[in-house]
C-alpha cells in the first residue's frame, strides 16, 4: 500500500511526544506573565493615569489624549522589555475567529530609527473594513472600519518562535459606527444587564451599585494526528469528516469519559496550558470527554468580556500549540458522525460590586426573594425570547448536533431540577393575603430552598439551558462558536426582562402594594407565563418533540429558518431599546449568517465531489479491476463460475455503489448550479438546506460501502479507527 493514507500511518505511528520544558514551576509563578494587567499598568503609570484607567475599566468612562499617550508609552515599554517588536489590534471580526494586523514600534527618524507608539495608535486603528463580513454595509457607505481599544479587556503579547507581539483588544466598528465585529454588541449588552440588574437589586440592597455579568466555559474538542488530518481533505477543508464508515468501537463501551489521559494528549494539554496561563487565562479543568479523542478544558469562570476574550485565544492557542505536537484541534461541532459532537458550556451568572452571585439562594425565604426575583426573570426572559436564542446559537456546523437526534435539541427549554421545581410549584400555588403570618419555612408564600442545592443539582445532560445550583449554563452553544452571540442575547433579553419587571413591581407598589408583596406577585405572575419553558425529562426524546409541540415551544431544526428571529419585529425592538443593535446591524448580521450558512454548504458539497471523483471512485475501479484480473485468471486455469461466483459477486457489488455515487454527485452539481443562480440569501441558504444537504446522506452511505469492501490497503482516506484510536 502506498498512498497519502498509508504515509501519513507510518508517521502517526511513529510519534514521539514531545519534552515540555517549561511550566513545572507553580502557576503562580508564571500565570498572567504576558499580560498588561492591573499590577504591570501601576508600575508603569503615574497614579493619576492609572486611577483614571482603573475608572474606563470599571465604569466605562473615556480616557483623553494625553493620558492615551502616557498609557501607549506605558504599555510600549512593558511589551519592549519582553521582548515585543510589533503591535497589534485584536478583534473578533464575524468570520469566528480573530483577526490581527501586525505593525511594527519601529520608526525611521532623522537621527536614526527609534520605537514608537503614540495614544492614537492605541486608541485607533483603520483596517480595511471591505474584506471582512459586513452584510452590506460597506456598500452603502464607506469601506473604512475602524478598531477601538476596549480598555476593560487587558492588553497581552502573544509570543511563537517568529517573535513577539502586543495585542490590544478592541471592537470592530463601520466607518458609520455600525458594528462589524461581536465584541461591540456584547459590551452594549452587558452596559444593558449592569443597569437592569443593579436597578432591581435596590429593592433588596442599596449598596449595589454593579451587577457583572459573570461566564464559565467549558471548551470541547477532538484531537487527530497531524499527518492523519493532512491525507483527509474534508478535514482540512471543512473541519468535519464527510465520509466515513464508524469504527466497530465508538464511544459504546463509555471507556473514554473521565479516563486516564494518553500520555501524548497530556503533554499538549499542559502545553497549552501554560500558554495560556501565562496569557491569564486561568484554565482549571481538563478531562477525557465522552466520544474517543475527545477531551474538554475549562477555565475559571470571569467577567463575561473577559471571558469571551479569554475563550477566543484559548482557541487559537490551542490550534497553535497544538502544531508543536503533531496534532490538529478539531473545533467542529460535530467532526464524526457516529459519535458525540461538542459544545461549549456557557455558565452564566449575576454577580454584584458587593460580591453577591444572584442567582445563588440563600438560607431564608426572605433572603430568597432577591435570588427568585433573578432566577425566575431570566425563565421569563427565555421563555419570551427562545427563538431568538435558538438563533443565536445556529450555524451549519451546530446544525449536526441542535437538528440531529443528539444533546442538546434545537427546542429550548429551561431544566431548574426537582428541588427548584417544587418551590416556584409552590409559590404559584401559595395564596398570600397580606394577613399571612411569617413561618420560619414559609415566607410570604416562599418555602425554604435547601442550601444543598449546589451538590445536589441533577445533571441533565440533554438540556439546552439547565440551571446548576448558582449559575445557568447554556449547553447548545457550539464548540467552535464565538460565545458573544449567544451572550449578547441571554444577557439583552434577560435585562429586558428585568426593567419590565421593575415597572410592574413599581407599578404594585404605587397602588399601595407594600413592596415584598409587590415582588412576590409579580414573581408568581411570571412563574405562571413562564411555565411551559420547564422541562425536566430527556430533552432528545420523541416524547418530548410531541410534548413541546403541544406547549407551542418552537422546533427549528436548521438553521436558515431559525435564523428569521433576528430580525422579526420583537427581536428589533428588544435590541433597539436596549442599544444593542439598530435595525440595519441585525439586517447586516442576518444577511452574513445565511451568507456563512450556504456558502459553508457549498465548500462540503464541492469538496465531497472532489473527493468522490478523484479519490473514492478511482480507488474502488482500481480493486475492481484487480478482481477483474482475478476473474479472468481462474477461468484462464479451467475453473468454472463457482470460482469466479465471489469476485463477481463483489464487482457487481461495487459497480452498483460506484454507479449510484456518480449519479449523486453529478446529480448534486446539476442542483447546485440551479441554486447558485438564487440571489435572495434566505432562499439560497433554504435551498442549499434543504435540496443540496440531501444529497450529503446518499452519497455518503454509498461512500462508506465501499469503503467496507474495497482492499484496506488501497483505501485513500485514514478510516474512523485511526483518527480516533491511534493516540
Ligand atoms: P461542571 O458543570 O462540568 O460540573 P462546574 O460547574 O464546576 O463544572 O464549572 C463549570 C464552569 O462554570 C467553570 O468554568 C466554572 O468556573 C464556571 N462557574 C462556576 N460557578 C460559576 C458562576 N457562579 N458563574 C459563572 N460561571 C461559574
Ligand atoms: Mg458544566
Amino acid at each position: 500500500m502506498k498512498n497519502s493514507r498509508s504515509n501519513a500511518l507510518i508517521e502517526a505511528q511513529n510519534r514521539k511526544t514531545p519534552e515540555i520544558t517549561s511550566g513545572f514551576d507553580k502557576i503562580s509563578s508564571f500565570y498572567g506573565v504576558n499580560v498588561f494587567d492591573k499590577k504591570k499598568m501601576k508600575d508603569y503609570l503615574s497614579k493619576e493615569v492609572y486611577e483614571k484607567l482603573i475608572n474606563s475599566i470599571n465604569q466605562g468612562d473615556l480616557i483623553n489624549q494625553e493620558d492615551a499617550n502616557q498609557i501607549a508609552t506605558a504599555m510600549k515599554l512593558w511589551a519592549m522589555s519582553k521582548g515585543a517588536t510589533h503591535y497589534t489590534h485584536w478583534f473578533q471580526p464575524l468570520t469566528g475567529s480573530t483577526a490581527e494586523k501586525h505593525d511594527s514600534f519601529f520608526e525611521p527618524s532623522g537621527d536614526g530609527a527609534i520605537e514608537k507608539f503614540a495614544g492614537s495608535a492605541l486608541v485607533q486603528q483603520e483596517p480595511d473594513a471591505s474584506s471582512f463580513p459586513n452584510g452590506g454595509i460597506r456598500n452603502t457607505f464607506e469601506a473604512r472600519g475602524y478598531t477601538a481599544w476596549d480598555p476593560s479587556s487587558p492588553a497581552f503579547i502573544m509570543e511563537n518562535k517568529s517573535g513577539k507581539t502586543l495585542c490590544i483588544p478592541t471592537v470592530f466598528v463601520s466607518y458609520t459606527g455600525e458594528a462589524l465585529d461581536f465584541k461591540a454588541p456584547m459590551l452594549k449588552a452587558v452596559a444593558a444587564i449592569d443597569k437592569a440588574a443593579t436597578e432591581v437589586c435596590q429593592y433588596f440592597d442599596k449598596n449595589i451599585t454593579k451587577v457583572n455579568a459573570s461566564l464559565g466555559i467549558e471548551q470541547e474538542y477532538f484531537l487527530v494526528d497531524l499527518s492523519l488530518y493532512n491525507a483527509r481533505p474534508d478535514l482540512v477543508m471543512t473541519g468535519r469528516t464527510l465520509f466515513g464508515h464508524m469504527s466497530a468501537k465508538g464511544q459504546q463501551l463509555e471507556d473514554h469519559y473521565f479516563g486516564s489521559i494518553p500520555e501524548r494528549v497530556q503533554s499538549f494539554m499542559v502545553d497549552f496550558e501554560n500558554e495560556s496561563l501565562k496569557l491569564g487565562i486561568p484554565l482549571k479543568t481538563r478531562h477525557n470527554e465522552v466520544a474517543p479523542m475527545q477531551f474538554e478544558c475549562a477555565p475559571i469562570y470571569e467577567e463575561i468580556n473577559l471571558a469571551i476574550d479569554h475563550n477566543q485565544l484559548l482557541m487559537d492557542v490551542m490550534e497553535k500549540v497544538a502544531r508543536r505536537h503533531n496534532f490538529k484541534v478539531l473545533l467542529h461541532e460535530k467532526p464524526y458522525a457516529g459519535i458525540n459532537g461538542s459544545g461549549k458550556h456557557n455558565n452564566w451568572s449575576l454577580i454584584t460590586d458587593t460580591g453577591k452571585n444572584l442567582l445563588a439562594p440563600g438560607k431564608t425565604p426572605k433572603n430568597n426573594l432577591m435570588f427568585l426575583a433573578f432566577f425566575v426573570n431570566t425563565i421569563k426572559a427565555v421563555s419570551e425570547h427562545a427563538d431568538l436564542l435558538r438563533a443565536s446559537i445556529a450555524s451549519v456546523s451546530n446544525d449536526h448536533r441542535l437538528g440531529a437526534n443528539e444533546a442538546p435539541p434545537a427546542i429550548i427549554s429551561i431544566f431548574l431540577g426537582q428541588q427548584l421545581n417544587e418551590v416556584l410549584d409552590e409559590i404559584e400555588s401559595s395564596k398570600v393575603s397580606k394577613k399571612v403570618k411569617e413561618e420560619p419555612t414559609m415566607w410570604l408564600g416562599i418555602p425554604k430552598i435547601p442550601n444543598i442545592l449546589l451538590d445536589n443539582t441533577d445533571r441533565n445532560r440533554t438540556s439546552p439551558f439547565a440551571f446548576t445550583g448558582n449559575k445557568f449554563e447554556l449547553r447548545a452553544v457550539g464548540s467552535s462558536a464565538n460565545s458573544s452571540a449567544s451572550m449578547t442575547v441571554l444577557n439583552t433579553i434577560v435585562a429586558d426582562q428585568l426593567v419590565k419587571f421593575k415597572a410592574e413591581v413599581d407599578k404594585l407598589i404605587k397602588k399601595g402594594e407594600k413592596k415584598d408583596l409587590a415582588l412576590v406577585n409579580v414573581i408568581r405572575k411570571y412563574i405562571k407565563e413562564s411555565k411551559s419553558i420547564r422541562f425536566e425529562g430527556n430533552g432528545y426524546s420523541s416524547e418530548w418533540e410531541k410534548e413541546a409541540e403541544k406547549r407551542g415551544l418552537s422546533n427549528i431544526k436548521t438553521t436558515p429558518k431559525s435564523l428569521d428571529a433576528y430580525i422579526s419585529a420583537k427581536t428589533v425592538e428588544l435590541f433597539a431599546n436596549h442599544n444593542v443593535f439598530t435595525e440595519r446591524e441585525l439586517h447586516a448580521r442576518h444577511e452574513i449568517m445565511l451568507e456563512s450558512f450556504f456558502k459553508k454548504l457549498q465548500i462540503e458539497a464541492r469538496v465531497m465531489g472532489e473527493m468522490v471523483n478523484s479519490m473514492i471512485i478511482p480507488s474502488a475501479i482500481t480493486y475492481q479491476n484487480e478482481l477483474i484480473k482475478n476473474v479472468k485468471g481462474l477461468k484462464e486455469i479451467g475453473l468454472g463460475n463457482e470460482a469466479t461466483e465471489i469476485p463477481m459477486r463483489i464487482i457487481n457489488k461495487l459497480s452498483e455503489h460506484l454507479s449510484a455515487l456518480k449519479n449523486g454527485i453529478d446529480n448534486m452539481l446539476l442542483e447546485r448550479k440551479k441554486v447558485n443562480e438564487m440571489g435572495d440569501s434566505r432562499e439560497k441558504a433554504v435551498a442549499y438546506d434543504e435540496n443540496i444537504k440531501s444529497f450529503f446522506e446518499d452519497i455518503r452511505y454509498h461512500t462508506d460501502k465501499l469503503e467496507q469492501i474495497v482492499d484496506d490497503n488501497s483505501w485513500p482516506l485514514p478510516k474512523f479507527r485511526e483518527l480516533l484510536f491511534l493516540k
